[in-house]
């Protein structure tokens, strides 16, 4: 059941409105890394997870991102408001489809379910949860360094927080079944190059804790310092509708 109060979770008031400003906005309303994109992410994921107790979770936190969508849509509001008053309204996309928002990115591409990382494993979702909220979280980083009006700012900081609290819930999340820091999950057993690193791009070579020192399953990670192809030259394809080639000898 859903029931919409219409109040914002947060008070969305704009001082001076910029519809460029609003266009730009318009990436975290129907971009990739927007709270659009995490709402539907963690509510779809809640479907399939199994455990109760991270199914509200996700589902806690889905509903705080359609709060958050609803603030940005509500600031996009308020910045293409005044749309007769040409100097301020300098945004193309406005322009074209009227007052926002709309189900767009920044650049004007259509919000698409490929953003939408689920499915499979719940350790899986976690981990792709942590890229979400750091992906939204510098995308406002970035809106709050271009913005000049102090209640956009002010919103757009709370944004910004609430992303860093939902990241640490899912490092938390992820802490308390030992997966933080673990690698491995699912049914399959990895093959004997488990803790191979290959040395691929040669010269300043570094080494550090991602290349030396134990792995998650207690075995060190083996450097390869100039690594050969296991493998041979593959067969060339067989083709009967290709050109025949016959080349000149000189
Ligand atoms: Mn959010
Ligand atoms: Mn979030």
């Amino acid at each position: 059941m859903f029931v919409h109060r219409k109040e914002t979770i947060m008070p969305v008031n704009v001082g001076a409105p910029d519809a460029r400003f609003g266009q730009y906005l318009l990436e975290q309303f129907g971009g990739a890394t927007g709270e659009l994109t995490a709402a539907l992410q963690y509510w779809v994921q809640s479907f399939h997870v199994t455990d109760p107790a991270l199914r509200d979770m996700l589902q806690d936190i889905a509903m705080e991102e359609f709060s958050h969508l609803e603030m940005v849509g509500k600031l996009i509001v308020q910045h293409t408001a005044k749309v007769d008053q040409t100097p301020v309204y300098d945004a193309p996309l406005f322009q074209m489809k009227g007052v926002g928002p709309h189900l767009v990115d920044s650049q004007g591409s259509a919000w698409t379910a490929t953003y939408v990382q689920e499915g499979g494993n719940v350790i899986r979702d976690l981990r792709a949860n942590i890229s979400a909220e750091a992906g939204a979280r510098q995308t406002y980083e970035a809106l709050i360094k271009r913005c000049e009006d102090q209640g956009t700012k002010q919103v757009l900081t709370h944004l910004l927080t609430r992303e860093v609290t939902h990241a640490q819930m899912f490092m938390k999340a992820l802490d308390s079944m030992g997966k933080l820091d673990d690698p491995m999950f699912g049914t399959i057993s990895p093959d004997d190059t488990v803790n191979v690193v290959f040395n691929l791009s040669h010269g300043d070579d570094h080494r550090g804790p991602w290349n030396e020192g134990k792995i998650y399953n207690g075995q060190s990670f083996d450097y390869i310092e100039d690594p050969q192809p296991r493998g041979q030259i593959p067969p060339s394809p067989i083709n009967p509708d290709d050109e025949k080639i016959s080349r000149k000898s000189k």
